[in-house]
């Protein structure tokens, strides 16, 4: 099985359990990761999202590749707060906004990593080829 079928696979799997089975998620091999980020989600309007990971990714403890997933999918549930963004106040400068978006960034990564650690032990591991 390839690796993108079987992370698809995987997702699939793991989405009921995380209250997310309404969403579309798909592992996008073409899109570029880097190590500092392990992986990234993309999300769109619709429930749809994409997930890019890392080459290191495939070398990795399955502990921590659930984690990973769990991690990223966890974001879904944050799609909303997405629009406060364009309710910031637009008389404050690009300095304070940029510090506004940083705090909601910071916010959300920490609920998404505090909600993953919670529930990844209780997902299945993953089984990935290299
Ligand atoms: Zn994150």
């Amino acid at each position: 099985m390839s690796q993108k079928r079987a992370v698809d696979r995987y997702l699939k799997r793991i989405q009921g359990p995380l209250l997310l089975a309404d969403w579309s998620f798909c592992y996008r091999p073409d899109l570029v990761c880097s190590l500092e980020n392990a992986a990234e989600i993309q999300i769109y309007e619709g429930h749809t999202a994409d997930l890019a990971i890392c080459p290191e990714f495939w070398d990795w403890p399955t502990t921590k590749q659930r984690a990973i997933l769990v991690h990223e999918l966890c974001h879904a549930h944050f799609d909303r707060l997405r629009a406060i963004d364009s309710l910031l106040p637009r008389h404050h400068s690009p300095e304070v906004l940029a510090v506004l978006r940083g705090v909601l960034i910071e916010a959300e990564e920490h609920a998404v990593e505090t909600m993953a650690r919670l529930l990844a032990s209780r997902l299945p591991l993953p089984k990935f080829g290299k």
